[in-house]
């Protein structure tokens, strides 16, 4: 049974869960799996961490959003449908020839900062913005995969910001355990993760990537802080939400079944 006390962000995500399937089902497009992992922390993210305000959507004062797993795009593009960035139904055009909403996200669309694709950009761009904005305290928040983390550039900048402070900087780590050939463990090891950052000067957090209470407290928690940078590693599950797309690596790139997409479509 629903409960009367769904939260903002649990409103949303049941939202973009069904949003997100069907875009990807119509346009037969891939990367549900990846979607599912970190839909939740956006879902908290866009409802009750961000200052950002889709009537300015170029405020010098806002927060910074920063999808450096670009080919997630989906998600973000239907968060910002639903926070009236743009309308709603541009969202069927998703993936489709012509279309502003292309698979991997791009800086056209309104409320996207900056356009990805080719991974271990995003933090290093999230740390030149967060240089760029100091003088009025933005924040910027940077989504990574853990794939992301094979990426040399990726550690140039946690490097970089290590070294410079940076206390405006988020950096969340989507942790699924999964990249597109496979398990994360099995390709590079990421190991204490934790253990790395704070090496080279982080404050780190961790959290369960999809118990909202938990996901908001860990965002409280580092925003709290007054030194930084900082990085939240959120334990996910790629797939989450869709029985046969859980943990598995082929939820990375196939897009849902007629089934599976009528059976969330029914979902309360
Ligand atoms: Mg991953």
């Amino acid at each position: 049974m629903q409960s009367k006390n769904i939260s903002k962000s649990q409103k949303l995500a049941k939202v973009l869960k069904k949003n997100i399937v069907e875009m990807i089902y119509d346009a037969q497009s891939s990367h549900l799996g990846g979607a599912l992992s970190c839909l939740d922390i956006l879902s908290v993210l866009y409802s009750d961490v961000l200052r950002i305000n889709p009537k300015k959507p170029n405020d010098s004062k806002r927060d910074i959003f920063v999808l450096s797993k670009g080919h997630v795009a989906a998600v973000v593009y239907a968060t910002l449908a639903n926070l009236n960035f743009f309308n709603k139904k541009e969202l069927k055009n998703f993936g489709k020839n012509s279309s502003i909403l292309s698979a991997h996200i791009s800086h056209k669309v309104k409320g996207v900062e900056v356009s990805t694709g080719s991974l271990g950009h995003g933090l290093p761009i999230s740390i030149g913005l967060g240089i760029g904005h100091m003088k009025y305290d933005n924040r910027v928040f940077c989504m990574i995969s853990d794939g992301e983390l094979n990426c040399g550039s990726t550690w140039e900048s946690i490097m970089f910001a290590g070294h410079h402070k940076l206390s405006s900087i988020y950096c969340l780590v989507d942790k699924n355990n999964i990249q597109s050939y496979g398990n994360t463990k099995d390709i590079i090891n990421l190991k204490d993760l934790s253990k790395k950052f704070q090496n080279f000067g982080w404050n780190t957090f961790k959290s369960n990537g999809h118990d909202h209470k938990k996901i908001l407290e860990t965002f409280k928690l580092a925003i709290k802080k007054k030194t930084g940078p900082n990085v939240i590693i959120f334990e996910t599950i790629k797939g989450k939400g869709i029985k046969n797309f859980e943990n598995k690596l082929i939820s990375h790139y196939r897009p849902p079944t007629s089934n599976e997409y009528i059976e969330v479509k029914g979902e309360k």
